[in-house]
C-alpha cells in the first residue's frame, strides 16, 4: 500500500512556495489537494467578487496540479465533514495544511487537528501566508504591536525564510474543470478584461512589476491615474503568490540596483502593512465588527440610506470619489488614496459606520481580505490602532486636485466629466456656466451636485467625535 497525504489548501492555492504542499510531496507516494468551500456559519462568507476570483483561481490551481501529476478535490461543506469524508474516501495516512489567522479558523483547524490525531493520522501544519506570524513577533515587554513604525522595524531584523519550490513532477493527471455549477454572474463579465487569474499570472505580474513599475512606486502609488502600483493584493488574498516570494524577488532588486534600494524598501514596507493587520486580526479576534479602540463604539453614526446610496453608485457629486465608486464596481479593485478619500467621506463627511463602508469594499474587491479590509477601514476612521486621527479628513476636491491634477483618473471613469478643462474636472459647480455647457455638462442631469457641503459636514463630523 502506498503513503497518501491530504493537503488541503485556503488561502494558498499555489505550487511555488506552499511548505504543506512541498512537505507532503516529499515526503509521500501520492497527494490528493481539497479545497472547501466552506460553509461554517463562524466563518465569514466571501462577498461576490471573491467568489468570482475563486472560481477562476481554483481552476487554474486544477490545471497546475494536473500538469504536477496531483490529485485535486473541490467539494463544499462544513470543514471538518469534507475532511473526514475526503480521508476516508482517498484512504490518507495524513493530512497537511498552511496555518491561518483569522479565530474562526483558528478554532475549526485546532478542531480538525484534534480529531486527525485521535484517529491517528499524521497532521501537521506549516507558515505559508504571511512573512512572519503573528506570534512570532513581539514588543521588548513580549506583548502584540499596536503601532507599525516599531512593529515594521522589528520585522524588518527577522528572517525571512526562503520560498520553496514547487514539487516535482510526476506522471500528468487528467485535469476536470471544477465548479460545474458556478454560474459567473452577469456583472463579472466586466471584471474578465481587468484582471488574470491564477498562480502564472501573480508570478508574471509580479516580474512585469518589479521590472517595469517598481522605479517610480513610491511617487508613482499616490497617483491613482498612473495605476502604477503591483496590483499583486488579490493574488495574495488567495495565496496565488505568496508574501514570501514577493519580499526576496524585490530585495533581489534592491541588491542588484543598490540606487534601488529606497524604492524596494518602500514597497516592502506597504508590504508589511499586510502583516500587521494579520498581527491584529491575530490578536484582536472581532476587527471586522469592532472599533480597535473601543472608545469609538459610542459614537452616533447617521442612517442615511439615500446618501449611502449615492456613495455606493459613485453619485456623490465629488468626482474622485465617484470615479473611485465606479472603478470598484467595474474593476473590483481601487488605488489605495482613492480607498482612503472614499472612505473618509463616508465616514467622516456622511458619518456613515465604517463597518457599512467594510461590507461594500467586503463585497466588490477581488482582493477582500479579512486583516487588510477591517484594518484599514478602521485606520480611515480612527478607531483602529494606529490610525490616521479622526480629526484627520480628506477634502476631496484638493486631494483631486493634488493627486490627479489632470483629470486622467476622474476622466476614465466619470465620462460625463472628461470634457471638463482641468481647473473644474475635480469640482464642476465652481466653473463658470458656459465652461460646464461647453463641456456639455448640467450638473442635477448629467452629473449630480455634490452631495454634502464639505466645511459643514467636516464640523458636524468633529462635533460627533467630541467627548468620546
Ligand atoms: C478603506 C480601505 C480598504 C482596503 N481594503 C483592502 C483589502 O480588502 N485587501 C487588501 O489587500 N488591501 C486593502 N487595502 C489596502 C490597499 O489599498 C491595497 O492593498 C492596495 O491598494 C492594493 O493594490 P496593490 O496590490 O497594487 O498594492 P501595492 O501598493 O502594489 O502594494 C503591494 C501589496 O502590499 C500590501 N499593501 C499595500 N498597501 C497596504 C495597506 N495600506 N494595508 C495593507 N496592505 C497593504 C497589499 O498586500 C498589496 O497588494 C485597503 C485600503 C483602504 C484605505
Amino acid at each position: 500500500m502506498t503513503d497518501k497525504a491530504l493537503v488541503w489548501l485556503r488561502n494558498d492555492l499555489r505550487l511555488h512556495d506552499n511548505p504543506a504542499l512541498h512537505h507532503a510531496a516529499s515526503k509521500f507516494d501520492e497527494v490528493t489537494v481539497l479545497y472547501v468551500e466552506e460553509t461554517d456559519p463562524t466563518l465569514r462568507p466571501m462577498g461576490a467578487a471573491s467568489r468570482w476570483w475563486l472560481h477562476h483561481s481554483l481552476n487554474a490551481l486544477g490545471r497546475d496540479l494536473a500538469a504536477h501529476g496531483l490529485g485535486f478535490v473541490v467539494l463544499k461543506d462544513t470543514a471538518a465533514a469534507e475532511m473526514f469524508a475526503t480521508i476516508r474516501a482517498e484512504q490518507a495516512d495524513a493530512v497537511f495544511w498552511n496555518r491561518r489567522y483569522g479565530p474562526s479558523a483558528r478554532e475549526i483547524d485546532a478542531a480538525i487537528a484534534g480529531r486527525a490525531k485521535v484517529e491517528g493520522l499524521e497532521c501537521r501544519d506549516f507558515p505559508g501566508s504571511v512573512l512572519v506570524e503573528p506570534f512570532n513577533i513581539a514588543t521588548g515587554t513580549g506583548k502584540p504591536y499596536s503601532v507599525f513604525g516599531p512593529y515594521r522595524k522589528s520585522l524588518a531584523a527577522l528572517p525571512i525564510a526562503e520560498p520553496l519550490p514547487a514539487p516535482l513532477k510526476r506522471e500528468a493527471k487528467q485535469f476536470t474543470p471544477v465548479g460545474a455549477d458556478y454560474v459567473a454572474p452577469k456583472w463579472s463579465e466586466k471584471l474578465v478584461r481587468h484582471w488574470r487569474i491564477g498562480e502564472t499570472a501573480a508570478r508574471e505580474r509580479l516580474r512585469e512589476f518589479l521590472d517595469v513599475d517598481l522605479a517610480t512606486y513610491p511617487r508613482g502609488r499616490d497617483f491613482p491615474g498612473l495605476d502604477a502600483t503591483s496590483h499583486l493584493a488579490p493574488h495574495l488574498r488567495f495565496g496565488e503568490i505568496s508574501p514570501r516570494q514577493i519580499w526576496h524577488a524585490a530585495q533581489a532588486v534592491g541588491a542588484h540596483d543598490h540606487a534601488a534600494s529606497a524604492t524596494v524598501e518602500k514597497f516592502l514596507s506597504e508590504l508589511s502593512w499586510r502583516d500587521f493587520n494579520y498581527h491584529q486580526l491575530y490578536y484582536r479576534p472581532d476587527i471586522a465588527n469592532k472599533p480597535m479602540v473601543p472608545k469609538f463604539a459610542g459614537l452616533q453614526w447617521r442612517q442615511a440610506d439615500g446618501d449611502l446610496k449615492a456613495w455606493q453608485q459613485g453619485r456623490t457629486g465629488f468626482p474622485i470619489v465617484d470615479a473611485g465608486m465606479r472603478e470598484l464596481w467595474a474593476r473590483g479593485f481601487m488605488q489605495n488614496r482613492v480607498r482612503m478619500l472614499t472612505a473618509s467621506l463616508l465616514t467622516k463627511n456622511l458619518l456613515i459606520d465604517w463597518r457599512i463602508g467594510e461590507r461594500w469594499f467586503w463585497d466588490c474587491l477581488c482582493c477582500a481580505d479579512e486583516a487588510n479590509n477591517p484594518g484599514n477601514w478602521q485606520w480611515v476612521a480612527g478607531s483602529g490602532l494606529d490610525a490616521s486621527p479622526f480629526f484627520r479628513i480628506f477634502n476631496p476636491v484638493t486631494q483631486g486636485e493634488r493627486f490627479d491634477g489632470e483629470g486622467d483618473y476622474v476622466r476614465r471613469w466619470v465620462p460625463e466629466l472628461a470634457k471638463l478643462p482641468d481647473a473644474f474636472v475635480h469640482e464642476p459647480g465652481a466653473a463658470p456656466a458656459e465652461v460646464l455647457r461647453a463641456a456639455g455638462v448640467v450638473l442635477g442631469e448629467t452629473y449630480p451636485w455634490p452631495i454634502c457641503d464639505l466645511k459643514a459636514t467636516r464640523v458636524r463630523a468633529l462635533e460627533a467625535a467630541r467627548g468620546l
